[in-house]
This record gives C-alpha cells, sequence and structure tokens, in this order.
C-alpha cells in the first residue's frame, strides 16, 4: 500500500523543506499521512476549479507550488474562501501539499523546469544558496572507548548524510606519552615512554551543532583533556538557489527569442512580452519561475543577454534598461511555474510507480481577459 507518507517522503527528498525561505509555509496542509494514496493531482494553485477536479478525480492528495495558507490564518471556518477548501478537501478525503520555495531552490526545481521547456543549456542558478557549513571532526580516542563517544557524538547530530547515518571513519592509532608528573596516569612508570592503543576517528556535523558536538564528547571521552580538532569544510559552488542561467543552442534576437518564449509555454490572456531592441542578439539567459524582479541587478551583474522572468513594472523595468542590463522577456507568473507541474509529477512516478498521477490543464492565471485594440 502506498501511503500519504511516501508521497510526502518522495517530495520533501526532491524539494526539501530546509530550503524554503523563512517566511514560507510549505508541506502538508491537510490529510493525514497514515492514509493510503492511490491518485495524486498536480497544479500550480489550489483554486477552488483546481480543487474540484481533484475531488471529481478522486485524487487523495493535491500537489501544488503556491501555498494555500500563508501569513496570518487564525481560521479555516468553511464561511471562508480559502476555509471551505480546506473543508472540501478534507470532507472528500483529499490532502493539500504545498512546494513552494523549497521547490523553487532545489535543484532541479521551478526554474529548470522552465529553462528545459526553454530549451536552455542550465549552467547554475541565478541566485546561489550558499550549502549548510559543514565542520569535520577529528578526535582521537581510546579503543575501548570509540563506540561510546561515536554514539554520543551521533546522538548531538554528527555522522548523518543524504540516505545515511552514523558516518564516521575509524583508523587504528597508538599514543604516546611519557608520565613526568606524580599522580598523572601511568605515574608507576615516572619517566617511560608509554604507548596507548587508540583511534582516530573523522566525522562530519553541521556548524550548527558544533557546540552540541563538544560537550557530547567532553562526556562521552574518557581522557580529562580529549585530543581533538574541527575543520571547516570548504563550501563548494551549489547547485541550489533561486533562478537558473543557460545558454541557448545558438543566438538568436530578441524578438525569435520572445516567440520562442511564447511557444514553448501554456498560452495566457497576460501573453508574453519583452523590453529592449527586439534586434538585440540573445544567447545567455537568466530565468527566475514567478516574480523574479528582485534579481534584475543580480541578472545585469552576470552579463546575460535576457532575463526571462513575471510581474515586472514599467519603473523597475525602465531604470533597468536605462543602466543597460539584459533584456526582459515578461510572461504571465502561472505560466512561468506551470512546466515544474509536469517536474514533480515525474519525481513522483518514478519513486512511485504504482500511484496514478496527472497534470491538471486547468489555467489558474487569474488574467482571463486580453484586448488587443
Ligand atoms: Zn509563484
Amino acid at each position: 500500500m502506498t501511503a500519504l507518507a511516501d508521497l510526502i517522503r518522495v517530495l520533501d527528498g526532491a524539494y526539501p523543506p530546509a530550503l524554503a525561505e523563512p517566511w514560507d509555509s510549505v508541506g502538508l496542509v491537510c490529510g493525514d499521512p497514515a492514509e493510503e494514496l492511490t491518485r495524486v493531482l498536480f497544479a500550480v494553485d489550489a483554486t477552488a476549479a483546481v480543487v474540484e477536479e481533484a475531488i471529481d478525480w478522486r485524487a487523495q492528495a493535491l500537489v501544488v507550488h503556491h501555498p494555500l495558507l500563508l501569513r496570518g490564518v487564525d481560521t479555516v471556518a468553511a464561511s471562508t474562501p480559502k476555509g471551505a477548501l480546506v473543508h472540501r478537501l478534507i470532507r472528500s478525503g483529499c490532502a493539500l501539499f504545498t512546494a513552494h520555495t523549497n521547490a523553487d531552490s532545489a535543484a532541479p526545481g521551478v526554474s529548470d523546469a522552465l529553462a528545459a521547456a526553454l530549451g536552455l543549456t542550465v549552467t547554475g542558478p541565478l541566485d546561489a544558496k550558499p550549502e549548510s557549513a559543514v565542520d569535520s571532526w577529528v578526535i582521537q580516542v581510546p579503543r575501548t572507548h570509540t563506540d561510546a563517544v561515536l554514539a554520543a557524538l551521533f546522538a548531538a547530530g554528527a555522522g548523518r548524510q543524504v540516505n545515511h547515518c552514523d558516518c564516521a571513519v575509524r583508523v587504528p592509532a597508538t599514543a604516546q606519552f611519557r608520565p613526568m608528573t606524580e599522580g598523572s596516569p601511568g605515574q608507576e612508570t615516572l619517566g617511560e615512554l608509554q604507548y596507548a592503543e587508540e583511534e582516530r576517528v573523522e566525522v562530519a556535523a553541521p556548524s550548527s551543532a558544533r557546540s552540541a558536538v563538544l560537550a557530547a564528547l567532553r562526556a562521552a571521552h574518557p581522557g580529562e583533556d580529549p585530543v581533538y580538532h574541527i575543520g571547516e569544510r570548504a563550501q563548494l559552488p551549489s547547485s541550489l538557489g533561486l533562478g537558473r542561467v543557460g545558454t541557448l543552442p545558438e543566438p538568436e534576437s530578441l524578438r525569435a527569442f520572445t516567440d520562442r518564449v511564447a511557444r514553448a509555454l501554456p498560452s495566457t490572456a497576460w501573453g508574453v512580452r519583452a523590453a529592449g531592441d527586439p534586434d538585440r542578439a540573445v544567447y545567455t539567459v537568466a530565468v527566475c519561475g514567478g516574480a523574479g524582479d528582485s534579481y534584475l541587478s543580480r541578472a545585469t551583474a552576470l552579463g546575460v543577454d535576457a532575463y526571462v522572468t513575471s510581474d515586472l513594472r514599467h519603473h523597475p523595468v525602465d531604470e533597468h534598461l536605462r543602466k543597460g542590463g539584459p533584456a526582459l522577456v515578461d510572461a504571465a507568473h502561472w505560466a512561468t511555474e506551470f512546466p515544474w507541474c509536469a517536474q514533480a509529477e515525474a519525481v513522483v512516478r518514478t519513486a512511485l510507480p504504482g500511484l496514478e498521477t496527472r497534470v491538471s490543464t486547468l489555467r489558474t492565471d487569474p488574467w482571463t481577459v486580453r484586448a488587443t485594440g
């Protein structure tokens, strides 16, 4: 039996909640992780129409990108629009799960799906997130106490990797010392060189757990003054973060590139429009699914030819172009994130092949009319 808990595990693995922005709300909104799951619907927004589609199709889970409930929620009364949806979902046995800014920063994530739809070869994130800092601990332990010391370090947060716990390297070591003062260990052989069977233990731990690991080491190590050193691991370039930068197969005009974006994304009343010289050559491109106006200067600093995002406004765009920034391509917010639905569906389909999955084709872009005059 596949349970909702299995879906949560798979989605949290692909889009780790720790990557979400601090203000965001991601994960399970409603639903019982223990309940059986056979059908999952994917969409950008949990609108009333999408919720109806999920229920009509008898899905037990609806996975969306945008949080239904974010800040300041103090009621889910059925007399409120969002509360009514929560009631409808719970009464119909359909869970709601959100992967928002965690799906934006994951690799692959929302902007990878957008870049792939546009035919870009991705070279990295637009705004890379630093990988979380890791300490490397090297500790000298009497062989009789290695297991106990390691158990204490693991309990304090050391030795965890993506798919493993209790990870350590143990190297046999021989310590030597010469007792020099009365009352010290081995004083009966004062002045004579002594040897002790030890192990050199190496474990990794998040830098945030440094105090806890040190306290655990001091409590579990039999020596009064344990020998250890801590190294900070070098931060490697991260593939995680918001937006993506990539290249087209060949340079093309901004006019042709704008057509490419329009063909690649589902059509909307909003459409696709570009700012900049229509004949400007476009080869390197930055993309950011959703509202990416806060990365205009970042796209300029990277020297790309064009930046594709949504929700752009007159004055920031005007200022940006005056400063010689890349051409801007503005598409409907929903359309830039829609390619992610198929990516998330593929993640779930691969990990849980017994499930029936489907991407909603309902257009949840709020703009409905376009008049060309
Ligand atoms: Zn969005």
